[in-house]
């Protein structure tokens, strides 16, 4: 038999099945009012997982398209920028930055540690030359979920940009309670939709940045992005990926079906049982026992075994696909995805076949040691969320295989302020 396939990474994330069905919908022209109303749902969709009344732009790219994107429409070159710095993704944005000739801050920790607000207010604190600070909010890389709530609270004075790409649908985020300007972030995480659209959310005080940036810029021009969505038939002013966003329609709704606080209580949980697990398998996490660490566990392997080679032997004998390490932390970690349409056996199979994986190569781990771990975790809070034990509502299978289903109304009213 051909092995069957588990996707346990931290994105891309297994689709539910109606995201899939909605690939197979006939395609439609991306200009018309019928297409507007789908546009316009999923953008109104995502300004609820990121809980903001700011303008919402959705492009077709890699989420690294609309980071550069960000920089192009909001600085010139010269600008000095902070870069929080505690990951693989912070390093990213701190290279992205000096390619487009920002003067970059940059305040780092060690992979595994978090950026406390304080040392943030510190730097911004003694140079007020500094414009704007960057930051990740869930550090893919490490399982570190940054203080974006501290964070907001110290950059009231500057633009504040984060990367939100692994966190939106999986960690507590609020962009407006929290003052953040700039929120970016896509699809494949915990928003269960293919790789290929990435979003921004954008304040008053970016569109303030946007209208005196000097970088060059086309395809991803915030302003024709507006101009394109601010017309009566809402649209985008280049071919969107007009497939991806019917899946994303469909995965918004699902979410939106779970409900938000439901979805976020679950990723916890899942985190907790995903942590419990591996500590009574005798293994280490490098990101912390803490709730915020929701969508990815990074886990030590025991010293002389090999992390990417688990990882490739989980994959060929179980069909159970995790990740290892970026960096500093290649062929010493793995790190398991809890993200997305993501539920608790999903959890117990992956510790299951982390457990096989290690026994095949002679690391002794007590049979069912982490399994019993995770079954308990998961008990302890059975009746909180369906998935994890508490009776859920099927959903509609007709609807669910037409993929769409019945068109709903926006929800929020889209706010007219963008672009001027
Ligand atoms: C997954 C992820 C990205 C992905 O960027 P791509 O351009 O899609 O490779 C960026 N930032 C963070 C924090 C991520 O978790």
């Amino acid at each position: 038999m051909r092995y069957k396939h588990r996707l346990m990474v931290p994105g891309p994330t297994p689709l539910p099945p109606e995201v899939t069905a909605a690939a197979t919908w006939p395609l439609e022209d991306e200009r018309t009012p019928r297409f507007a109303r789908l546009f316009v749902r999923v953008i109104d969709g995502l300004r609820e997982v990121l809980r903001t009344r700011n303008d919402v732009l959705v492009f077709t790219s890699s989420m690294t398209g609309a980071f550069e994107g960000a920089i192009q429409n909001l600085f010139s070159p010269g600008d000095r920028v902070l870069v929080l710095n505690n990951g693989a993704f912070g390093a990213r944005w701190v290279d992205l930055c000096r390619v487009f000739g920002l003067d970059v801050v940059e305040l780092s920790a060690p992979w595994g540690d978090e950026i406390s607000p304080a040392r943030v207010a510190a730097v911004l604190d003694g140079d007020p030359s500094i414009v704007a600070a960057v930051a990740v909010h869930s550090e893919t890389s490490t399982g570190v979920v940054n203080d974006m709530a501290g964070f907001g609270a110290v950059t009231r004075d500057v633009l504040s940009i984060v990367d939100t790409t692994s966190g939106a649908g999986a960690c507590d985020l609020r962009t407006d309670d929290w003052g953040l300007d700039v929120v970016v972030g896509g699809g494949q995480k915990a928003l269960m939709t293919p790789p290929g659209l990435a979003f921004a959310s954008l304040s008053e005080r970016a569109w303030h940045f946007h209208r005196r940036a000097g970088l060059p810029r086309f395809y991803f021009d915030w302003t024709a992005a507006w101009k394109a969505f601010d017309r009566e038939v809402p649209q985008s002013p280049w071919t969107p990926a007009i497939t991806l966003l019917v899946q994303m329609d469909a995965a918004l709704r699902h979410l939106r079906e779970e409900g938000l606080e439901r979805v976020l209580h679950r990723h916890l949980v899942l985190g907790r049982v995903t942590r419990a697990a591996v500590r009574a398998m005798g293994l280490t996490t490098l990101s912390p026992d803490d709730d915020r660490s929701a969508a990815v566990t990074t886990v030590f392997m025991p010293d002389g075994v090999d992390a990417d080679q688990i990882v490739l032997e989980m994959g060929d004998r179980y069909g159970a696909q995790i990740v290892g390490g970026h960096g500093p932390l290649a062929g010493r970690v793995v790190r398991l995805g809890h993200c997305g349409y993501v539920d608790a056996l999903d959890v117990i199979t992956m510790i299951a076949a982390l457990e096989l994986t290690l026994r095949s190569l002679a690391v002794p781990i007590p049979a069912g040691a982490g399994v019993a771990a995770a079954v308990e975790a998961t008990a302890r809070h059975s009746g909180a969320v369906p998935g994890l034990g508490a009776a859920g509502e099927a959903g509609d299978l007709a609807l669910e295989a037409a993929g769409m289903g019945a068109p709903e109304p926006a929800v929020l009213a889209t706010s007219a302020r963008g672009g001027r």
